[in-house]
């Protein structure tokens, strides 16, 4: 009877919201599988970038058809990062960056459940997350008021509920915060950020660090990594050895 109404439940949700695909506006057929995407058309899924081995272990960024040994990643050459290893799910676009665009400025938390799906088919990424405190990327507090939330907090939730949770020894820490505000990044060049960024993370009141746990700093998106590598400065600052680095996209 419960299943019944759910069905219908369902049906009825359905017809007055039909699943929209973030991308391209299609109508979603839903899926059959669990983990079926809800607000990805098939079309747009099939073109959903994973990142898969040969990729560089800073940023995450494949690399297409090159053959193994040293090789300095376009991306990251000029980084020089302070964190262990950095991994990322899809490249940031199509489907994957509308996904986190509908979520950062449409309010659209319906996203996540798709977000999470994208984890729950990047092994690589959950392998990183398991067994660690996943540190989200703090925004500046005016910034988290105005939206109401922090992506960088629901990403991490997501990364957490597909590597199995608690279970798995996955939790989330604010150990971070901003304390510079750094509102139009975008605008400025590489060189210009890096400075910027500098110092614009601290310790969160109350934050404790120890050494022998394993911390990932999780972001929606790997650009130039100035932010994440900032954040991971922080971390060693205040104490923490094991750091690692886990984005949803990078592009
Ligand atoms: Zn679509
Ligand atoms: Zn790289």
């Amino acid at each position: 009877m419960l299943s019944t109404f759910k069905q219908m439940a369902h049906a009825f949700g359905d017809v007055v919201f039909p699943p929209v695909c973030v991308h391209c506006g299609g109508i979603v057929e839903r899926g059959k599988k669990p983990d079926a995407f809800r607000y990805v058309c098939a079309r747009c899924e099939a073109r959903i970038e994973f990142v898969a081995e040969p990729c560089c272990t800073t940023c995450g960024h494949p690399f297409y058809g090159e053959s193994a040994g040293e090789r300095v990643c376009e991306h990251c050459e000029s980084l020089a990062p302070v964190f262990n290893e950095g991994r990322t799910a899809v490249l940031f676009k199509g489907a994957a960056r509308s996904l986190v665009h509908a979520l950062k400025y449409h309010n659209a938390c319906h996203a996540l459940r798709d977000i999470e799906t994208v984890f729950k088919r990047s092994p690589r990424v959950l392998e990183l997350a398991r067994g660690a405190v996943l540190v989200p990327v703090p925004l500046h507090p005016r910034k988290e008021r105005e939206r109401g939330y922090n992506q960088g907090r629901l990403v991490a939730e997501c990364v957490a509920r597909a590597a199995g949770g608690r279970a798995a020894g996955v939790r989330i820490e604010m150990l971070l915060r901003r304390v510079s505000d750094t509102v139009s990044q975008t605008l400025l060049d590489r060189a210009t950020r890096r400075a910027n960024l500098k110092n614009a993370f601290s310790p969160a009141s109350g934050a404790r660090m120890n050494a022998g746990l394993k911390y990932v700093i999780v972001d929606d998106v790997f650009t130039t990594g100035s932010t994440l590598n900032s954040c991971a400065a922080a971390l060693r600052r205040a104490g923490c050895v094991n750091i690692d680095v886990i984005t949803f996209g990078h592009g």
